[in-house]
């Protein structure tokens, strides 16, 4: 198909065991309360999907796109808006759901956008953070993993476009 190699780099059932640990964390804090879950598109619709399923509260889900990568492997630092919210969150206990925090521009900007919508309250979730890459103090209130700084692809994430469907999360080496 291409000249890439793909190695496991994060296993589907270490997956999955973590987005269940994330989802139980995210119920006990919003015990009782009912939550708006925004969809961070397109790279986290699998996390997504998978964790509001561990989330015990009632879950409205809204989706947000940005595009940052431009199918590339390295950032480009600048975030554009693909689709806006469907609806207002002002009011709302909002749950900030992203697939990477890289560089920590994009959350950054996701953040602000999120507040300049006055929810009631805030709290991001995403599923692997490259400390070593952070551009900008970013901070996350739950993180799934911390990885080195590899590019990685599956479970939502892309090369080009691709590997969005892999069950887990690769390595992408080139051949080149
Ligand atoms: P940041 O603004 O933190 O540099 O980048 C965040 C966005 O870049 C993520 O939402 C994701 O779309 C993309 N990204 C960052 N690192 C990777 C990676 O290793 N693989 C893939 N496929 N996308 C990444």
């Amino acid at each position: 198909m291409s000249n890439l190699k793909l190695s496991t780099y994060i296993s589907e059932e270490n997956i999955q065991k973590k987005v269940k640990e994330l989802g139980q964390a995210i119920s006990a804090k919003y015990k009782g309360k009912d939550l708006v879950a925004v969809c961070i598109l397109k790279g986290s619709f699998v996390f997504f999907s998978d964790l509001i399923r561990h989330i015990d509260s009632d879950v409205q889900c809204e989706f947000f796109g940005v595009s940052s990568y431009h199918g590339g492997m390295s950032s480009s630092g600048e975030v554009k808006v693909t689709l806006d919210l469907a609806h207002p969150i002002e009011g709302k206990d909002v749950l900030l759901v992203e697939d990477i925090v890289d560089t920590g521009l994009t959350m950054n900007y996701l953040k602000a956008a999120m507040l300049s919508r006055k929810p009631k309250s805030l709290i991001t979730v995403t599923l692997l953070e490259k400390p070593d890459a952070l551009k900008v103090p970013c901070e996350v209130d739950y993180v799934g993993f911390k990885i080195k700084n590899d590019f990685v692809v599956g479970y939502g994430l892309d090369y080009q476009g691709l590997y969005r469907n892999l069950p887990y999360i690769a390595q992408v080496q080139s051949l080149n």
